[in-house]
Formats: structure tokens, sequence, C-alpha cells
């Protein structure tokens, strides 16, 4: 049942559980057996985050960065990042997991702030990519699906909080956000 404010689904359960295994299985290819730490960033990157780490072979820890952007009056683009792993990034191998590139501004700053606590190794697993919209350049090594230039909810994606839960994404009706009709 696709829930009545999702105008259609652009990716169904099934194609993404497809793609993430087959993530994963490049995520255990490349890195030749050592063992990944996997952060992922909350909020919206906490559902990627669970399906993908259970479909690693090799050995894998998991933690958490926030990444909040500064409120009216500062510059645009500056952020806040709070690192939550319990353990050192340093000297880890470490996989940034992320809903959404969209501008490439979070994960610029985030990649940023990790490289910062010197890694062994920084890389990016990044679900859905929407090219049309980077202004910054950032490195993607595990991308899942170029998605349009439309405001996608499901699979940890949010709007105003609500339809993280959703398994499959797809693109919110406009009449939910313009409000009216
Ligand atoms: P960026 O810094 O790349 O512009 O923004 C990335 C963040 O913007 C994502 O982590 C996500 O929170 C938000 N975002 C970008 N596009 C969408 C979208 O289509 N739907 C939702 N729910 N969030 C989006
Ligand atoms: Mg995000």
């Amino acid at each position: 049942m696709v829930d009545p404010d999702i105008d259609h689904v652009l990716l169904s359960a099934g194609e993404i559980e497809a793609r993430v295994a087959a993530m994963a299985r490049d995520i255990d290819r490349r890195r030749e057996g050592a063992e990944i730490t996997a952060v992922g960033v909350l909020t919206g990157g906490f559902v990627f985050l669970a399906d993908l780490v259970r479909r690693l072979r090799g050995p894998v820890r998991v933690g958490f960065v926030r990444a909040a952007s500064y409120g009216e009056g500062t510059r645009p683009g500056e952020l806040t990042v709070e690192i939550l792993t319990d353990r050192e990034i340093e000297g880890r191998d470490v996989l940034l997991v992320e809903d959404i590139v969209d501008t490439g501004r979070s994960l610029a700053g985030l990649l940023r702030t990790l490289a910062g606590h010197r890694p062994r190794s920084l890389r990016t697993a990044v679900l859905l990519d929407k090219k049309a919209r980077r202004e910054v350049e950032v490195p993607l090594d595990h991308v899942g699906f170029p998605v349009p230039d439309e405001f996608l909810v499901g699979y940890g994606l949010d709007y105003a909080g609500r339809y993280r839960n959703l398994p499959y994404v797809g693109v919110l009706r406009r009449s939910v956000y313009e409000g009216g009709g």
C-alpha cells in the first residue's frame, strides 16, 4: 500500500534491497578484509545504514554523526558537526553513510570534519544522488541511484519529521507541502 501523500513511488523496496546488497558486495570487495567503521549521518541515513551493515560480510563497527546548519543570519553552508561514535575515528577505515547528496555541502562539511580526526581511510556510500543540484564537488565512492530533482521521502528521508519509515522512496505530493488542495 502506497501512502496517500505520495505522488508516485520512485524506487520500490525491492529495487532498493537489491541495490543495497550490490553496494555491500562492492564495499566488501574493495576493503580487502580490513575492518570498516560505518558512520551513518543522522537522521536520514539510519535506514540505509541498518540495511547496508547487515549485508556486509567482513568486520564492521557502527557509529553516527549529526550535521546541523547554523540558523538564520549566518553564512549559508556552514555546518556544525557532532561525532557520536563511541570509538575513535583515528586510524580507522571510515565509510560515511548518507541517504542523499543534493548540493553536496553537508557531505563536504562532514568529510572535512572526519578527515580532521585522521582516519586511515575515508570513503562515502550514498544511496541517492541528486546530481543536477550539485554545487560542491564531493567524492562519491559508492552510489545507489541517480535521482531527479524532486522532493523525495521514505527509506529514512523525511518531510517535517514524517515518512522516514516508508519502505520505498517516493515523490511527495506537492499539496502536502504547498498547503491546501
Ligand atoms: P546537501 O548538503 O547535499 O545540499 O543536502 C543534503 C541533505 O539535504 C540531505 O541529507 C537531506 O537531509 C536533504 N535533502 C536533499 N534532498 C532531499 C529530498 O529530496 N528529500 C529530503 N527529505 N531531504 C533532502
Ligand atoms: Mg541527510
